[in-house]
């Protein structure tokens, strides 16, 4: 039996740059906290742990005094780096530099006028999506699927972001539904302005994954299902290659 490794399989430069601090920190032979999991696969966040990382949450944070606490790829809102502070917490920041560009720009729109109307593609909840939110005091409207577009008010300017692991299709397919609703009602898409910020390595990594899918029998997909990117491409293998299985 012939065994291939995808050569572009394993984790984003964002995540191994979180893991690769989240290591550096723990040769200071303290503990550091980590606030969520690291990255969403329970065999590497063990292996993290058993190196002296506490996975902690919002809640801990009060706790922490004088320690050092880690933020990793996704990001987190404003509000985070304020408890932290008020509570003497030191932050190590990981936060990926695509995800950190994509607040800015969030946060840019906002701050040019509160009433512009934010909105982001992508899973209600995440962290990431909860970092991008807070850069707009909470206002920004999200949507994960296109049924969803219809909660946008087009009458009003639309500034359209995703998160960075968003299926792009899908996104591509928002965009081109607000589009043609604009145009219907006003003729022109001047309201819609609409921001290109799937992170090029999930985007790049979808036509890749494709091929390799087509070119093997059988493909076996190792993640985890907490993990979006992960559940995401997997859905790439299967609409790929039927004979695809998600191995945790
Ligand atoms: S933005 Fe891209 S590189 Fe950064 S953590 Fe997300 S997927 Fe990884």
């Amino acid at each position: 039996m012939k065994i291939e490794i995808d050569k572009y399989a394993g984790f984003c430069f964002g995540v191994t740059k979180a893991i690769q601090t989240a290591e550096d920190l723990s040769k200071d032979a303290q503990n550091i906290f980590c606030l969520g999991q690291i990255v969403h696969n329970a065999k590497e966040e063990d292996r993290l742990q058993k190196l002296g990382m506490i996975t902690i949450k919002h809640s801990n944070i009060k706790d922490l005094s004088n320690k050092k606490m880690l933020i990793r790829a996704h990001g987190e809102p404003p509000a985070t780096y304020k408890l932290a502070k008020s509570n003497n917490v030191e932050i190590i920041d990981a936060t990926c530099p695509v995800v950190l560009n994509l607040q800015k720009k969030i946060k840019e729109k906002f701050l040019e006028n509160p009433d512009n109307q934010i909105v982001i593609f992508g899973k209600k909840g995440h962290a990431e999506v909860n970092g991008l939110v807070g850069q707009t005091n909470g206002k920004a409207l999200v949507i994960s699927n296109i049924e969803e577009a219809d909660n946008i008010d087009i009458n009003k300017p639309v500034f359209l972001f995703s998160q960075t692991t968003s299926d792009y299709q899908e996104y591509c397919k928002i965009e081109t539904y607000l589009k043609e609703k604009s145009i219907s009602a006003y003729e022109n898409i001047d309201n819609i302005t609409v921001f290109q910020t799937i992170c090029p390595s999930v985007k790049n990594r979808i036509p890749r994954l494709r091929d390799f899918c087509k070119n093997n029998e059988l493909i076996l997909f190792v993640s985890d299902h907490n993990s979006s990117n992960g559940n995401m491409l997997f859905k790439v293998c299967k609409d790929s290659n039927p004979d695809s299985y998600f191995v945790t």
